[in-house]
C-alpha cells in the first residue's frame, strides 16, 4: 500500500482525527480505536515503513525511538508499570495496517501466550 492510502500517514498529516497521546519528531502515539486492553496505544514512526521486514540500517535510530517511547509511556502509567508490546509483522501474523506500529498494552494482568 502506498503512503497516500495509509490510515496512519493520514493521522500523522492531520487529515484524519485520532486521540493523540504523545509525539516527538520521529514518533506519534495514538489510542487504538478498538482497544484489546484497558490501555491500548499504538506507537507509530512518522516515517512510512511497512513493517519490520522493510526496515533499513538507516532506520536504526527511529526503531530505537519506538522502544524508548514505550519506556516513556510506561513512566506515565498509574499503578503497575508493566506493559506488553506486540508487533504483527505481515498479513499472516495479523497485520491489517501496513505502516509499522507497536501495540502498547497495559492496565491488566496479561495471560501467557
Ligand atoms: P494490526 O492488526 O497490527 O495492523 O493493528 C492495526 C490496529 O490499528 C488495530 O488494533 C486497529 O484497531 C487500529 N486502528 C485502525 N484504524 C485506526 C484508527 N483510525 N485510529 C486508531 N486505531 C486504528
Ligand atoms: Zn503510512
Amino acid at each position: 500500500m502506498s503512503q497516500h492510502a495509509c490510515v496512519f500517514c493520514a493521522i500523522i498529516q492531520g487529515s484524519l482525527p485520532a486521540h493523540i497521546i504523545m509525539q516527538n519528531d520521529a514518533v506519534i502515539v495514538i489510542k487504538d480505536i478498538a482497544p484489546k486492553a484497558p490501555v491500548h496505544y499504538l506507537i507509530i514512526p512518522k516515517k512510512h515503513v511497512t513493517d519490520i521486514t522493510s526496515l533499513e540500517q538507516q532506520d536504526a535510530q527511529m526503531a530505537g525511538q519506538l522502544l524508548l517511547m514505550a519506556q516513556q509511556l510506561a513512566s506515565h502509567l498509574s499503578g503497575s508499570q508493566a506493559f506488553r508490546l506486540v508487533v504483527n509483522n505481515g498479513a499472516d501474523a495479523g497485520q491489517k495496517v501496513f505502516h509499522l506500529h507497536l501495540h502498547f498494552l497495559s492496565g491488566q494482568v496479561m495471560t501467557d501466550f
